[in-house]
């Protein structure tokens, strides 16, 4: 398949009192055409931050990209300036966020907002912008668009402002669409259509989505590949069959068991891994999930493990796996 993002390890911080602190660490994660990668983990593991550094606009949050590269239709973003990224949000990749109001102009009609992004980055003019705008309202399945057009978002629901926000990224017509936990702040059964929405307008229009999600039961819906990741780097990335058939990372596990009704789950009974996630700039040595492993090692304490190789398409930095291949990235570090 042809690779459309391939992100390389990259390390993203931020400046703070206490000085530079990395939030990410050597994240090296790619999507193919066509492809849905889920990046899972626990809030405050990196996710949010790793989906901002790729579009950059983390330069707009007081962060910066330490090291890496982001490799896009074979340009690297990590060194882009920023007037040439606004041209890549606006045409290439589109990004949607949580909540939906925060992405909403309350003083214009969907319709207007619509419009406005398609005259902007389409140079449509404004009657056929307004067209289109009804067209994608259709798409993206809002009942009567040519009424809910000329409405604003509070006479919305949430589950509807979530489709509208959706139809702004279309309209920029992106490969890549990043959805940062889209469905969260909705109720189950509106999570469930806007994610069947995603799937529908994937198919139809080909896009790669990098979708992120705290929610492992999501990841296993929608993902052809899943990264887990944990206090600010991947420690496990394969296909959603590998991670869901033989998870091997102890953190990854424990993602598993709190899956409700999942196989070798706790009974339906919420399994809540141990302890919380280091903040940012205060890593422990050796594995950062050791403090939280029911299989620690002595190992595990000193040395940081490199990414093995579980099977062809699925690496874990995990010390358990040391008889395994190391990735070829990390071979070198594992001769020293
Ligand atoms: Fe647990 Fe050690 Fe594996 Fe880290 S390297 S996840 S501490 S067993
Ligand atoms: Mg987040």
């Amino acid at each position: 398949a042809e690779k459309l993002l391939e992100v390389r390890k990259l390390t993203a911080g931020f400046v703070t009192e206490k000085g530079l602190v990395r939030a990410t660490d050597q994240i090296s994660i790619s999507v193919d055409k066509g492809q849905t990668v889920c990046l899972v983990g626990e809030s405050g593991s990196g996710k949010s931050v790793t989906s901002l550094a790729i579009m950059r606009l983390i330069d707009y949050a007081g962060g910066m990209i330490l090291e890496g590269n982001i490799n896009f239709h074979g340009q690297d973003l990590a060194t882009k300036k920023q007037e040439e990224m606004r041209h890549i949000r606006g045409n290439q990749i589109a990004m949607i966020f949580q909540d939906p109001m925060t992405s909403l102009n309350p003083v214009f009609t969907i319709g207007e907002q619509i419009a406005e992004s398609l005259q902007l980055h389409q140079n449509k003019s404004g009657k056929e912008a307004m067209k289109i705008a009804i067209e994608l309202l259709k798409l993206v399945g809002i009942p009567a668009p040519e009424i809910r057009a000329k409405q604003y978002p509070h006479e919305l629901s949430g589950g509807m402002c979530q489709r509208v926000v959706i139809a702004i990224a279309l309209a920029c017509n992106p490969e890549l669409l990043i959805a940062d936990e889209p469905t969260t702040a909705l109720d189950v059964t509106v999570q469930a259509q806007i994610l069947d929405l995603l799937r529908k307008l994937q198919a139809e229009l080909g896009m790669s989505i990098l979708l992120i999600t705290h929610d492992m039961g999501v990841a296993a819906e929608m993902a052809d590949r899943i990264a887990v990741m944990y206090a600010g780097a991947i420690v496990e990335e394969g296909t959603v069959e590998e991670i869901f058939n033989h998870p091997s990372h102890p953190y990854t596990n424990g993602l598993m068991l709190s899956i409700p009704g999942f196989e070798g789950g706790r009974g339906g009974e919420l399994y809540t891994i141990r302890g919380t996630i280091p903040p940012i700039g205060q890593l422990p040595a050796g594995c950062r999930f050791h403090p939280r492993c029911p299989q620690a090692m002595e190992v595990c304490r000193q040395q940081e493990p490199p990414n093995f190789m579980v099977s062809d398409d699925h690496r874990t930095a995990c010390w358990l796996f040391k008889d395994h291949p190391a990735e070829a990235d990390d071979r070198d570090e594992v001769r020293r």
